[in-house]
Formats: C-alpha cells, sequence, structure tokens
C-alpha cells in the first residue's frame, strides 16, 4: 500500500520535471524561465500548508510541512536570481558563480529535507493543536531568507540610482513592492506562527496571502510593462548596438531615454531636460545657436520632421552629424508624445563624396588639357597641310598641289567637255632686280607681283608658283576668249604693280611674259592617260613662254591645243 503511495509520488515529480524540461527548451526568453521557477517555488508553500493541515497524523504532517518550508527555502535565492536578471546584471553572474550564490539555500533545503533530531522542526505533541516547533536550524532558513532578500534590495536600489530607463525603474520599483509585501507578509506570519504560537490557538496563512499578493502585483507589472516581450528586448538590442545616437524625448522636451552609442556624447542623465549644452563635446558658438533654432522650430511645427548638419571640430578633425528630430504619435489618436532625436555620423560618408568630387574635378581638368592639345593638334595639323600646299615666299600653291589638282580636274573637264586655260608665266629680267637691288628686294618683286596677280584673278583661279619667279595659273571653265581677256588684265596688272624697295624713294616695275594654252575641244583619248595629257598641255605652255621671251618679253603668246 505504501509503496503504490510512493510510486504516486514519483509520477508526479516526472511530470512536474517534464513540465520543467519544456520550458527549459521552450523559445522563451531566460526572465521567462526564471520567473516561471520561482513562481513554482512561490506555489509550494500555499499547496503543502494546505495539505499538512488536511493531514490528521502529527508524521504525514510533519512531511508535507516540511515541504512546505524546502520550498520558502528557495524563495530567497530564487527571488535574487529574478531580481538579477530583471535589472540587467546577469552577464555578472555565470552559472559556476549562480551556483555558488544558491548553496545557502540548498544548505537550508538539506537542512529541512534531513531535519536532523527534529533540529529543524518538530511537532509539539503536548500542545492541544499540535503545533510546530521551530528547531535551531530553522533560524538558519530564517537569516539566508532574508539575506538574499537583502541583497535583492540592495541590487534594485543600485539599478534606479544608476539611472537606468524610465521603464525599467518602474519595473524594479515594481519588484520592490513585490519584494516589500512579500516581506511585510512574510514577518506576519513569522510572528504570528512562529514567534507568538502559544497566543493564537490556530494556524493563520498570512504568508500564503502575501505570496499571492507579491506574485499577482508582479504579474500585473509584468504584463503592462511587458518585460519579458521579446521583440521589446530585441529592438532595445538593436537600438544599443547601432551607431547611430538615439536620444527619446517626451513631450516637454525631458530625456525619457537615450541608447548606448548616444551615451559619450550627453552629459545629461534621464529625467532632465535636453539642450545644446548637454552635449559633451564642445559646440562652437554659431552651431549651438543653430541647434537653438533647429530646437525652436520644433516647438513651433512639433509635427514636422527636421533634419539639421553640424560639423564638430575634434582635434584638428571636422566631423559632421547629421541631427533629425521626429515626432512621436500615439498609435490611434495621433497624438504628440514625444520627439525622437537622432545623431548620425555622416563623416565617412562626406569625405568620400569628397573625394569622388576631387577626383571628378582632376578628370575634367585633364579632359580640359586633352581638348586644349587635341585642338593644338588640330591647328599644327591644320598648318602642317597648308604648308605642304603653300609656298612659304609667296603664300599662293605651290607646283605639288598644282599638278595634283591639274591631274584631277583635266579628267573631269575632259569627261563632260567643260572648257579651260592655264596661264605660264615668268618676270622679265629678274635677274637684274636681283643684282641691282639684293635677293631680299627681288623676294619683295616676287611677293607683290603675286599679289598683284592675284587681284586679278577669279577666286575659282588657282595660282601656283611653278619654281624661281615663274607662276601657273589654271582658270577653270574658261574659254580661249575668255582667257585671253584676263590673261592682258594679268600682264597689266603687273606692268602697273609699283614695288617699293625699302632703299629710300626707289621703286621698281616688272613686267611678264606668259603663255596660254586653252582646252576647248576634247579627245576621249587624253583620258587614258591624263599624266601624258597634263605633261602635254604644260610642255606647250612652257613653249608659248619660250616664244614670248623669244620675241622681245612683256607679252603673251597664245595656243590652242590640237
Ligand atoms: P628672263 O627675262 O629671261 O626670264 O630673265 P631672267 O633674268 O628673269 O632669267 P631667269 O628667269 O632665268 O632667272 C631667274 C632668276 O631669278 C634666277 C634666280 O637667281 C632668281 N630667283 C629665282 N628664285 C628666286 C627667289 O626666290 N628670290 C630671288 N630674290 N631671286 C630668285
Ligand atoms: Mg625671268
Ligand atoms: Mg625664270
Amino acid at each position: 500500500m505504501e509503496s503504490m503511495m510512493w510510486l504516486d509520488f514519483s509520477m508526479f515529480l516526472v511530470l512536474l520535471g517534464l513540465f520543467f524540461y519544456v520550458f527549459a527548451v521552450g523559445t522563451i526568453t531566460v526572465l521567462h524561465k526564471i520567473y516561471f521557477a520561482l513562481h513554482l517555488v512561490l506555489m509550494v508553500w500555499p499547496l503543502t500548508q494546505f495539505i499538512a493541515q488536511t493531514m490528521p497524523g502529527s508524521p504525514y504532517r510533519l512531511f508535507y510541512l516540511l515541504a512546505s518550508y524546502s520550498g520558502l527555502s528557495l524563495v530567497g535565492v530564487g527571488w535574487f536570481i529574478f531580481v538579477v536578471f530583471m535589472t540587467g546584471q546577469a552577464q555578472l553572474i555565470r552559472t559556476r558563480r549562480l551556483i555558488m550564490l544558491s548553496v545557502p539555500a540548498l544548505i537550508s533545503v538539506a537542512f529541512v529535507v534531513v531535519n536532523p533530531d527534529r533540529l529543524f522542526l518538530s511537532i509539539n505533541e503536548q500542545l492541544t493543536d499540535k503545533q510546530l516547533q521551530s528547531g535551531p536550524l530553522y533560524w538558519y532558513m530564517i537569516v539566508q531568507l532574508f539575506s538574499y532578500i537583502l541583497v535583492s534590495l540592495v541590487i534594485m536600489g543600485y539599478t534606479l540610482r544608476r539611472g537606468v530607463s524610465v521603464r525599467q525603474q518602474m519595473l524594479v520599483r515594481t519588484a520592490m513592492n513585490g519584494v516589500f509585501v512579500l516581506v511585510l507578509f512574510g514577518l506576519g506570519d513569522f510572528f504570528v506562527n512562529i514567534i507568538l504560537i502559544n497566543y493564537f490557538s490556530s494556524y493563520f496563512s498570512i504568508f500564503s496571502v502575501g505570496i499571492t499578493l507579491s506574485a499577482v502585483y508582479l504579474v500585473h507589472a509584468i504584463t503592462r510593462h511587458r518585460v519579458f516581450d521579446i521583440i521589446q528586448i530585441v529592438q532595445r538590442d538593436v537600438m544599443n548596438t547601432i551607431s547611430t545616437g538615439i536620444i527619446v524625448l517626451d513631450e516637454s522636451g525631458v530625456v525619457l531615454e537615450f541608447n548606448k552609442a548616444m551615451k559619450p556624447i550627453l552629459k545629461l542623465k534621464i529625467g532632465e531636460r535636453f539642450s545644446p549644452e548637454a552635449l559633451a563635446v564642445h559646440l562652437p558658438k554659431p552651431i549651438r545657436k543653430q541647434f537653438n533654432q533647429f530646437l525652436q522650430e520644433q516647438k513651433l511645427w512639433p509635427m514636422e520632421r527636421q533634419e539639421l548638419e553640424i560639423s564638430l571640430h575634434n582635434n584638428g578633425h571636422y566631423r559632421y552629424i547629421v541631427v533629425q528630430a521626429a515626432p512621436i504619435l500615439s498609435q490611434k489618436k495621433k497624438e504628440l508624445l514625444g520627439r525622437l532625436l537622432t545623431f548620425h555620423d555622416v563623416t565617412e560618408l562626406r569625405l568620400l563624396v569628397d573625394e569622388t568630387n576631387t577626383q571628378n574635378e582632376l578628370l575634367q581638368d585633364r579632359n580640359r588639357e586633352l581638348l586644349i592639345m587635341q585642338d593644338e593638334l588640330f591647328q599644327a595639323n591644320k598648318k602642317l597641310e597648308h604648308m605642304a600646299i603653300t609656298d612659304g615666299l609667296t603664300g599662293c600653291y605651290n607646283r605639288r598641289y598644282l599638278l595634283q589638282q591639274l591631274e584631277h580636274e583635266i579628267a573631269v573637264n575632259v569627261q563632260y567637255g567643260i572648257p579651260f586655260s592655264i596661264f605660264l608665266f615668268d618676270i622679265d629680267l629678274f635677274k637684274a632686280i636681283n643684282d641691282q637691288y639684293g635677293h631680299l628686294v627681288g623676294d619683295e618683286v616676287i611677293c607683290s607681283t603675286v599679289e598683284a596677280v592675284k587681284n586679278t584673278l577669279r577666286s575659282a583661279d588657282i595660282l601656283a608658283r611653278y619654281g624661281g619667279e615663274e607662276f601657273t595659273v589654271y582658270l577653270p571653265h574658261t574659254t580661249r576668249d575668255q582667257a585671253d581677256i584676263i590673261a592682258d588684265m594679268v600682264k597689266e596688272s603687273v606692268e602697273q604693280n609699283v614695288v617699293r624697295t625699302g632703299l629710300g624713294s626707289q621703286s621698281v616695275r616688272v613686267t611678264i611674259s606668259m603663255g596660254v594654252v586653252s582646252v576647248e575641244q576634247f579627245d576621249k583619248r587624253a583620258l587614258d592617260d591624263p599624266k601624258a595629257f597634263l605633261r602635254e598641255l604644260l610642255a606647250q605652255a612652257d613653249a608659248a613662254l619660250y616664244e614670248a621671251k623669244y620675241s622681245g618679253r612683256n607679252r603673251i603668246v597664245k595656243r590652242k591645243l590640237a
């Protein structure tokens, strides 16, 4: 019979263990788990006290009373661990330390369970109600219990003074109230049921009420402030790990919260009013003014988002910070609850942009230089091209260019039967001018003669220096009759041209002799060898010129190509 009873109890323990296990491996936060364990420990007391009082026989009654006290032995340490996690000191307490810190409570449990020689608790059979009597080990439990509670209170007090967030302050205060209720009722129970046991005829479950009240209070606080909300915890972690500084102000500008990134920059504590002076870095006067204006504008337009860029000079370096202010609105009514200030360091970005701009400018300069160089090259090329086809002294075309042009022109003329003419002229007795006035004056005479001829010719006519003081003119679309007129005009203009020698008032006049060839009848066979045809043409012109010289100079000899 008795063994079956223990089997039941074992099964209960297995089920309880499984219950714990499910919570231990579940995806709830550590704080959830710890609160859950604390809650279970708190539940042990009222349950076992209830059972103990339903037991008629002393041994069983004592057993359940001891069970309730073993639960009670763990209440202090349970609270202590819960408070440590709740106040964010968990990183200080590793598993090994936690086990060490739990030792006094575990010793207490051992005392209760073993209860050697009833040194912890016994039932006083002499008393009518067979009330319990505490032994010396009982006092050990009381001491450890209160020590844990005291340490928990100290941690909470320290947390409050350290200036944590408003939300956490509320949380810690709630927990403190919970502890206070627990201690108050615990003391009441202790006095009524232990110290003054002889004055009361029956047991009062004061502590059970205290436990329940404190748990209700705690659960209320937990649900109200959503302390275990994993998303909120993640949000807080994110807020503290980002590099952007965040300050939350209430609607009157009082700091409600700031994140870790803001800590070194801010000289303020939570609950104080925010102002530019609160920034730990030195703000030059104009920037402070700008900042104040920025804050002022938020008062004027509280529903607007605003942005300000400030540059902080620090140890020879500039840091560029973008400050943004955004209203915090209530979800439903869209009422203004406060303001979110963010401080975002954009120095790196700025430097990058500056660098890119500088590179761009350099590239543009380089491009401009290239364009200039290209232009210079183009001009030089043009000059070269010009030089390649012109004569250096007179500026008219050279012989090579003329021959090249003529070859092409003549082919077209023959093909389409277009009449054309060619002049070949030479300055008369030029050697004498050279001899008399020198080569420089000779050069001047050549140039001046070219000018005179040019002025007489039409713009389509091509004048080229054939060699020395000998020139050729190609006259496109020009019949023999037209050529005659132009040739006379050219000869006349040269004759009339007076060249200043530069030697006092002396001036020179020259004449020219000219051979003229006109082509009006076309033999297509000429197209077979245009070069030979051209050679023949020039030979004719040369012969005509020779004839003009031979027959007395300053005259024109005309030839018609047969
Ligand atoms: P002619 O009437 O028979 O043509 O007599 P000419 O003295 O003009 O004889 P020719 O045409 O054979 O001589 C040309 C002279 O012109 C020879 C050369 O010394 C001179 N001459 C050729 N080219 C230049 C030049 O560029 N500058 C100068 N100053 N003299 C040149
Ligand atoms: Mg000559
Ligand atoms: Mg000559």
